[in-house]
């Protein structure tokens, strides 16, 4: 593939087992970076778990939003220390860049932010993006981050955006309610009912579902650009996309080329 500059999300419930961070499951996600780096390719990780690992230290209830900012606040140091220890076991430094919505919405701050980026990956640093949580709450209350990575590959001009969930592909239906569902190998186009229906996360730290994941495909089809939605509990898919070049797993979000038939 001819990807150089790749944007991987990682969901809360990949990150999180049992109220705690998942430590075996981010430790997987860092070798996998540092494989991917070896590969030459530019990584810039946007990382959701800080809540969860807010509430490892301070229980208070997640269903109140104020709540939630708060425990973000608490957990977005702990999250970072925990890469910063295992990108160290491989010498290589990340870096925490927090960013909202709105930065998006005016040409001086994405053009502060994406020297920012450039620098930090010609340096061969590791940049971890999260949503500011104290002054924005749009991801926080719905879309854990599946939107912000979509405008952190497009601004940032990365060709693909690898979204890691807890499931690991789109299918033709909610395959956690129907047996029969089908997956999706390859999708060129989604319906607006598709982009409309409710959301339906799976876990108590998600917030987006399927939903929030097509409007960022949708979005990043529409600017010429790749999403590869796998999961993030079993690398083994994205691996063979990404190191070995074979789509084996999961769903690839592409725009149907001129002469090019959909497989
Ligand atoms: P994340 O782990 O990235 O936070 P979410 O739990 O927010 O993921 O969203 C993924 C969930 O969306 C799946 O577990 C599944 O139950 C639900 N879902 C609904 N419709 C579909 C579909 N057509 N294909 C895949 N997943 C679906």
């Amino acid at each position: 593939m001819d990807v150089q500059r790749i944007v991987i999300k990682v969901g809360s419930h990949v990150l999180t087992e049992k109220g705690n961070i998942a430590k075996q499951r981010m430790l997987a996600l860092v070798e996998f970076i540092v494989q991917l780096k070896e590969k030459k390719y530019e990584v810039i990780l946007v990382s959701s778990g800080a809540v969860a690992a807010g509430y490892t230290c301070l229980v208070l209830d997640r269903s109140v939003v104020a709540n939630k900012q708060a425990l973000a606040a608490i957990g977005q140091p702990l999250l970072l220390k925990m890469y910063q220890e295992k990108f160290a076991i491989f010498d290589i430094l990340c870096s925490q860049v927090l960013l909202y919505a709105e930065v998006f919405d005016s040409k001086e701050h994405i053009k502060h932010a994406k020297v920012a980026i450039d620098t930090l990956l010609s340096n061969d640093v590791v940049p971890i993006i999260n949503e500011n949580d104290t002054v924005s709450v749009q991801e926080l209350v719905f879309g854990d981050n599946d939107r912000l990575s979509a405008h952190v590959a497009h601004h940032f001009d990365a060709n693909l955006l690898v979204i890691l969930s807890d499931i690991d592909a789109f299918y033709d239906k909610d395959p956690n309610k129907y047996e029969d569902a089908k997956r999706r190998a390859i999708v060129s186009q989604i319906t607006q009912d598709e982009l409309e229906a409710e959301h339906s996360p799976h876990n108590e730290f998600a917030t987006g579902g399927i939903v929030t994941k097509l409007q960022s495909a949708d979005f990043l089809m529409q600017q010429g650009r790749k999403m590869f939605l796998a999961s993030g509990f079993d690398l083994s898919d994205v691996k063979s996309l990404l190191l070995d070049g074979e789509h084996m797993g999961g769903t690839l979000f592409k725009m149907q080329e001129n002469n090019e038939e959909i497989k």
